[in-house]
């Protein structure tokens, strides 16, 4: 692990801190979750339910996760966070010495879980659309070698907040069907998605069912980011390495919040709809800020997330102007380099979280836009 410091997320999260600036640099909601689901988790604390969970999860949680996406209670494995599902999939499933290939930019967990596992890491830039992102399956295609176990993909999609065309997906899978590779599909953000935009889920799409996992957990969702409950899906076969891997990572997760995330999933789709057409708005608030300060904004279609570009403020670095940015006008970022192995690509591209009230995007909009930050 040498190779790795700090993640960008704890940086700048203490850099927002220090400066007292607002945080739009670590996703994470102002928010709480659903009521009721904050409720049934102190009750299962009061109740007494405090010691461990059986080592696939609670049941009631594995069979709402199950029923959510038209699987076996036994495809479901609950685990840390969506980041324990992606860490015991690759630790679990991918062989030292061989290559797996995630798309450019990608979440940094992804290259960590990497070379934990001792394997080689393939980066294949995403292609811009118009003021967005694709996959780019050409790219794709030619980046697999015979050394090749797997591929992680992630739509919708941090840190750029596309979501990913059906038409590209379709020819993802069957390119990995040809190559029989094994997928990794994070789909965390599936529910965060705005504007007519489709979430699709790859393990539906013809020939993966078999050969993907799928992670995905109640942060993003549920507003609920520091229960660090989530789940890894796939068939048994498949699964059972990431279970291998996940019972000597942490065992299991916490019990509690396991029954209060059962509930959720069944019956808070009214909550889920609000909370994304809040944030839908909350978008909207943060683009038109941005836009207001000077800066180029990109279509978000899913996630928590705004890219926008600093090069007209005269920055050809967006990690200088994320630097300088918290102390000097009370607001934290990302800089889309934190993410890539292509850095030169993202160079001017910052990366805005709009998951917060809406009284702090405006204000944090008022912020960017009366002193704003130029390069001389
Ligand atoms: N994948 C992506 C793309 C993320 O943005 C995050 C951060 N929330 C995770 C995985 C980790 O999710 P969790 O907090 O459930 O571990
Ligand atoms: N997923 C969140 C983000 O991308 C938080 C990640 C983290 O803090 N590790 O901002």
């Amino acid at each position: 692990m040498q190779p790795f410091g700090e993640t960008i997320f704890a940086t700048m999260s203490a850099a927002a801190a220090k400066h007292n600036a607002i945080n739009l640099g670590q996703g994470f909601p102002d928010t709480d979750g659903p009521p009721r689901m904050l409720e049934i988790a102190q009750r299962e604390i009061a109740r007494g339910n405090n010691q461990y969970a059986p080592g696939k999860g609670v049941e009631v949680l594995r069979s709402a996760v199950a029923d959510s996406r038209g699987v076996g209670t036994e495809e479901v494995l609950i685990t840390v966070g969506a980041t324990e599902a992606i860490s015991a999939t690759v630790l679990g499933l991918v062989e030292p010495g061989s290559e797996v290939i995630v798309f450019d930019p990608y979440y940094d967990a992804y290259a960590a879980a990497i070379a934990l596992a001792g394997a080689q890491r393939v980066s294949v830039p995403l292609r811009q659309v118009d003021r967005t992102w694709d996959l780019n399956t050409a790219a794709f295609a030619a980046a697999i070698t015979d050394r090749t176990s797997m591929v992680i993909i992630n739509s919708p999609h941090n840190p750029t907040g596309s979501v990913f065309s059906r038409a590209a997906l379709e020819e993802f899978a069957r390119i990995c069907v040809a190559h029989d590779l094994t997928v990794l599909s994070d789909e965390v953000y599936e529910h965060l998605i705005f504007e007519g935009n489709q979430h699709t889920r790859i393990n539906e799409l013809p020939g993966m069912k078999s050969r993907t996992v799928t992670s995905s957990s109640a942060a993003k969702s549920y507003n609920a980011t520091g229960w660090k409950t989530g789940w890894a899906i796939a068939e048994p076969a498949l699964l059972d390495g990431v279970i291998k891997a996940k019972q000597f990572m942490t065992y299991v997760g916490a019990t509690p919040f396991q029954p209060a995330v059962a509930h959720a999933i069944h019956n808070e789709r009214a909550w889920l709809r609000r909370m994304v057409d809040s944030l839908a708005v909350g978008k909207n608030i943060l683009a038109d800020g941005l836009r207001n300060a000077g800066l180029k904004v990109y279509d978000t279609a899913g996630t928590y997330f705004i890219v926008a570009d600093v090069s007209p403020l005269g920055f050809d670095d967006g990690t200088d102007y994320c630097m300088g940015l918290p102390e000097l006008q009370g607001v934290a970022a990302i800089p889309l380099a934190g993410f890539s192995d292509h850095k030169e690509t993202w160079k001017p591209l910052v990366r805005f979280a709009f998951c917060k009230r809406h009284d702090v995007l405006r204000e944090a909009s008022e912020r960017l836009a009366q002193t704003p930050l130029f390069r001389l």
